[in-house]
């Protein structure tokens, strides 16, 4: 609160930044109100003043069981002391990787990596590879990566670029669409359906906004592209174990011929993965690069098995959404009761917060109709009163949010909207 002790990380924040640019080593961090963390267990997060905050960011995700689950650490800590890279396959990939296809239930093969970025890159190049076609159909407000051919942003109406130094032309193979609008997709497919090698979107797009697909779009989009001979890759590093154990393919019950995974998957290690039908897959087995020292290290594989085991054993989806729903309504009477426009918007286990007209947003533009600056202004307040979450609106709920951090969230958040609403 305005009481908190700032001192350690002001010190902190004025050497970072002569360490590193702006003090961050991720862009998307700059938009943030500088904290310094010393640790999290659970829910939780204590600064490096000693100030707690009930984290709904979870490190923009990963932390789907909380920080520091113990399970996942003796996995990871046992796993290290046997070495963690080898060169070569070692013997706890089958493991993981059986659970991790067993989880989501459709696809034939994995590739574990990283990064989402890498992932995302690995399944356009497979893509063009089984297609034999260059460009690929993406959605506005939806994110890939910071890469220069998936890095884009929208300015009233017209898409570029979105960094300096970014090579524009390694746009010219996309084409950019509004999300949940099929007629718009049927159209590029009569327009360009020879040259399109892929569709890739968030099956809910959680990077702008937390939209859910509208009914039957998901559906369309896979008829489209099984019709075109397109490949349909679902960017599931935000939905995937988060919406349901298989995540957004299972939650709306369309199957993907690719699909990127990341964060929720191993309790908060670096990995990534790319599953998918055997078919296309099996192309990285015959001409198709994707290489990576670090892909499927001894202790990624053991947080996945760690992760997975846990998610399965402990099944915590209905408990999250039960949490998530509570904490929408508890968020909406606030607003209610301080007389302010506050608007909740997308699923329990992930939803977006602002200001503005109540009235469901579908795609990126509609967003334009919120007031997401003065969310953003607000941002700042929540923190000082111990609440973590992003300017950009997302809230995550994890499993290891229960009723003393619901009742600790609505309270601060009671106190900082009468502070700075
Ligand atoms: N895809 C989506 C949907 C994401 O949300 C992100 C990251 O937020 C990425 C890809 C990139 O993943 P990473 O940050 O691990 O490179």
């Amino acid at each position: 609160m305005n009481s908190r002790s700032e001192t350690r990380s002001r010190e902190l924040r004025a050497r970072a930044v002569e360490l590193t640019p702006g003090g961050v080593h991720s862009n998307v961090r700059l938009t943030s109100p500088s904290v310094f963390f010393d640790r999290g267990k659970g829910a939780w997060l204590w600064d490096a003043d000693g100030n707690d905050y009930v984290d709904y960011l979870l490190g923009q995700g990963p932390n789907f069981l909380g920080h520091a689950h113990d399970e996942v650490i003796t996995a990871v800590e046992s796993a290290m002391r046997r070495g963690g890279v080898f060169g070569s396959q070692h013997v706890l990939e089958n493991e993981a990787g059986e659970l991790f296809l067993d989880s989501i239930g459709w696809a034939e093969r994995v590739r574990f990596g990283v990064s989402g970025t890498e992932a995302d890159q690995a399944a356009l190049r497979l893509a063009r590879a089984a297609t034999g076609r260059t460009r690929f159909v993406r959605f506005e407000g939806h994110y890939h990566g910071w890469l220069d051919n998936v890095l884009i942003k929208t300015v009233d109406g017209v898409t570029g670029p979105a960094s300096e130094g970014q090579l524009a032309h390694h746009l010219d193979d996309s084409i950019v669409l509004g999300f949940n609008d099929p007629v718009a997709l049927a159209r590029a497919f009569d327009e360009h359906g020879g040259e399109i090698a892929a569709v890739i979107l968030e099956p809910m797009m959680c990077n702008s906004g937390a939209i859910p697909p509208e009914n039957g779009y998901l559906q369309r989009v896979r008829e489209l592209c099984t019709e075109h001979g397109a490949v349909l890759i679902f960017d599931e590093v935000i939905t995937g174990f988060r919406l349901t154990l298989g995540g957004a393919a299972e939650r709306f019950g369309v199957t993907p011929d690719l699909a990127v995974y990341g964060k929720a998957m191993a309790g908060g290690w670096p990995v990534s993965a790319l599953a998918g039908r055997a078919d296309v897959m099996d192309r990285f087995a015959a001409g198709v690069n994707h290489s990576g020292t670090f892909n499927s290290s001894v202790p990624a594989c053991a947080a996945v098995t760690a992760a997975l085991t846990v998610l399965r054993r402990d099944a915590p989806y209905q408990r999250v959404e039960e949490h998530g729903a509570r904490l929408i309504d508890g968020i909406r009477k606030l607003g209610v009761d301080h007389d302010l426009p506050l608007r909740v918007q997308g699923l329990p286990m992930a939803f977006h917060v602002g200001f503005g007209d109540p009235a469901p947003v579908i795609d990126a533009a509609g967003l334009g109709r919120l007031d997401l600056k003065r969310y953003a202004d607000l941002v700042p307040v929540l923190v000082d009163h111990g609440i973590w979450v992003a300017p950009r609106g997302i809230w995550y709920v994890s499993a290891a949010h229960g009723d003393s951090e619901l009742a600790a969230v609505l309270e601060r958040l009671d106190a900082a909207l009468s502070a700075g609403g």
